[in-house]
């Protein structure tokens, strides 16, 4: 059989899964070049930040990504533990003030949506009943989700690939087109999957100005929340840009608060005086999380920032020839760069194919 020489760009969560994909087809050698992998902690490196949970953002139209990823969490969550990543119970609670102003407070309007498409994918969806909603809510849902403990997760899918013959290098790009001269297998490579997040807005070759960061600041903490509730209001009262949710990952990984969805802000500092409001309103929407004690109840791990790759026009997922090399771009995953992991994946598995077509039948 013919070998694929691939190489990836990028060992977040959308590299990572494209390698693990695209090392299970035979005949495909694989490599990945980065310059932050699994272990390192830099704001521009955005997927060990992330919560991560499943609460689907797009609209109808654009689900496909989120349709096809939520099967493959769902069975890790279920059939293998040592993925790290384990069900829990989102509640997605809207505001009245929301629902009257027809705004989601930033995070995404689809999510909050009072007939949600989403109602249709998820196991157990349900509506909240009165009596289950707080004062000032509108309305609510509740189904089966699940948390990813993103410092097991990663590494989890590094391993995977690992185990299949992929190799990992690290690297500092200026060029997309350099990615094809650095697999493994010393040969130059068919094509490059470009999966570099944030860092496609300066990336040569790409230099994409429609990527922007979305800040999110985070407070990780020891305690968990009762009953491993998940909760994602559609607003909060305080500064544009802010936004409540708290999610207990699983393995011990602590509960992450947040938070922040600040669009086109770079700044990878924590504000004390934003953390001691996510910290308020976690302990107000979540009061078993501090035991009733007021966020003096919590033990905290980290305060963190990290800086979602939002993209004007969506993601991008697509193929073209820059400088002579075949790119398939993926990246522009904002806030939704895990619970869209596998449907993207898949698409660039689809374009891969497409160009491997190509570049056989010219042999
Ligand atoms: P990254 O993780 O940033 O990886 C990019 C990779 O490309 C890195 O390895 C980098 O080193 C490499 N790279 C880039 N340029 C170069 C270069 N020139 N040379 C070499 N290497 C290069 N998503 C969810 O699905 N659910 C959630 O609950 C969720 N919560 C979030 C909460 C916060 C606070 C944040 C910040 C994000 C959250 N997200 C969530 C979003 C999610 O984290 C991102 O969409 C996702 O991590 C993007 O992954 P990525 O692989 O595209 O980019």
């Amino acid at each position: 059989m013919p070998t694929t020489t691939i190489v990836v760009l990028g060992a977040g969560v959308s590299g990572l899964t494209c390698a693990l994909q695209l090392a299970k087809r035979p005949g495909n050698a694989v490599t990945v070049v980065a310059k932050h992998m699994p272990g390192d902690y830099d704001t521009e490196y955005t997927s060990p930040w992330a919560g991560a949970n499943v609460l689907p953002m797009a609209d109808r139209a654009n689900s496909r990504w989120e349709r096809r990823t939520w099967p493959e969490l769902r069975r890790l969550a279920k059939e293998v533990p040592a993925a790290g990543i384990h069900l829990q119970t989102a509640r997605v609670l809207r505001r009245e003030k929301d629902v009257a102003a027809g705004a989601s407070g930033g995070l995404s309007d689809a999510l909050f949506a009072l007939n949600p498409w989403y109602q249709e994918l998820m196991d157990d969806y349900r509506e909240l009943g009165r009596d289950e909603l707080g004062t000032g809510m509108h309305s609510g849902c509740e189904f089966t989700s699940v948390c990813i403990n993103t410092a097991i997760y990663l590494p989890w899918l590094v391993s995977q690939c690992l185990a299949l013959g992929v190799v990992f290098r690290r690297g500092v790009l200026g060029h997309v087109s350099e990615a094809a001269g650095l697999s493994h297998t010393g040969q130059r490579a068919d094509l490059v999957v470009n999966a570099s997040g944030l860092l496609a807005y300066r990336l040569g070759g790409v230099m994409d100005r429609a990527v922007y960061p979305v800040r999110g600041q985070i407070v990780v903490v020891r305690n968990e929340a009762p009953q491993g509730i998940m909760l994602a209001p559609s607003g909060v009262d305080g500064p544009e840009g802010e936004i409540s949710y708290a999610m207990t990952r699983a393995a011990g990984g602590g509960t992450v608060i947040g938070g922040t969805y600040q669009k086109g802000n770079w700044d990878g500092n924590p504000d004390w005086n934003t953390a001691v409001r996510i910290m308020q309103r976690a302990v107000e929407l979540l009061p078993g999380l501090a035991d009733g004690k007021g966020i003096e109840g919590l033990s905290i791990i980290r305060h963190g920032v990290g800086l979602r790759p939002g993209r004007d026009g969506g993601v991008r997922i697509e193929k073209e020839i820059i400088d002579g090399t075949w790119v398939v771009h993926n990246y522009g995953h904002a806030g939704w760069g895990y619970q869209g992991s596998y449907g993207c994946a898949e698409r660039v598995l689809e374009l891969v194919d497409e160009i491997a077509g190509q570049v056989k039948s010219k042999l």
